[in-house]
């Protein structure tokens, strides 16, 4: 069973509740963080037996300055001004997007398009089972092809079931996460455009035939519209299996980089325990 947690956008708690879930699944359960933009399910447990894999991101341009001849042509081709002007021009890393134009309009033949190692793909063992993640370098962007990945590598271990925190959003990296997944669990806030979000995401999910179920977190600063979420959910037939109170120890876990489900009295930890336990029941029927 793969169960993937995801939200149409960043800051709904979906890293929180992910956290809990991961601390209570089993070790027989891979751990997969597919937030590559801001993963950090590594920071919640001990890591050990770390094994790194190289990932090879987007293509750079590269200029041989033994053949340049200085002309400028592809200064002025780059429309993402990732070209310095120079006697022999400067390629801002950062910036090339890899798009082969200057390239192209290089007499000299003085540039070539070299891949380039963005981030790594990192597998590594914690008290709650193994967790496959990745890590950029500074400047390089997430992406679909490296969620892709990052479930490779959980995938080489052979465990049957899975618990994945999906990237946010519906743009390919959400996609990447979503696919050939069983369950996804939808976090959600109450507001208008944590509404319009998870409708987006619901349409992504049902579109990839995957079961859902709804969280909404903090629930208690707006019931009316936690009411409103529950109505879109009960028409879609969509079971919402969680209502996460706002609760201050979910700040102070984050900042001490542990599941808020281990503070005994954390009145969110509770209502995420209740709901995991749902899910639980659930899959199981
Ligand atoms: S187009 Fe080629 S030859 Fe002209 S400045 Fe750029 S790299 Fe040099
Ligand atoms: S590959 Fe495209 S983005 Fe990169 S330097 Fe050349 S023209 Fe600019």
């Amino acid at each position: 069973m793969k169960i993937v947690i995801i939200s149409g956008k960043g800051g709904t708690g979906k890293t929180s509740i992910g956290a809990c879930y991961a601390d209570m699944s089993d070790d027989q359960t891979v751990k997969v963080d597919c937030d590559v933009d801001a993963s950090n399910l590594h920071l919640m447990f001990e890591n050990n037996n770390k094994t790194h894999y190289p990932f090879i991101g987007a293509k750079v341009a590269h200029i041989n300055k033994d053949l340049c001849i200085g002309c400028q042509n592809c200064v002025e081709v780059c429309r993402f001004k990732a070209l310095i002007k120079a006697d022999k021009p400067i390629v801002n890393e950062l910036k090339c997007e890899g798009c082969g134009a200057c390239r192209y309009v290089c007499m000299a033949s003085a540039i070539k398009l070299e891949k380039e190692v963005t981030g790594q793909v990192i597998m590594s063992q914690t008290e709650r089972g193994h967790l496959s993640y990745a890590e950029m370098y500074a400047g390089a962007e997430g992406s679909g092809k490296l969620v892709t990945e990052v479930r490779k590598q959980a995938e080489s271990l052979l465990y049957k079931d899975q618990l994945l925190d999906g990237s946010p959003g519906v743009g390919c990296s959400v996609i990447a996460s979503i696919t050939d997944t069983d369950v996804a669990v939808v976090v959600t806030e109450p507001t208008f455009s944590g509404l319009e979000d998870m409708k987006r995401v619901l349409d992504l999910v049902k579109h990839f035939n995957v079961k859902p179920y709804v969280i909404v977190n903090k629930f208690d600063i707006n019931v009316k519209n936690t009411d409103l979420i529950e109505a879109v959910c009960n028409e879609k037939d969509i079971e919402v299996i969680g209502r996460i109170p706002f609760d201050g120890l979910v700040k102070k876990a984050i900042n001490e980089g542990v599941p808020v489900s281990l503070y005994k009295d954390s009145i969110a930890g509770k209502a995420i325990k209740e709901s995991y336990d749902l899910l639980q029941e659930r899959i199981r029927i």
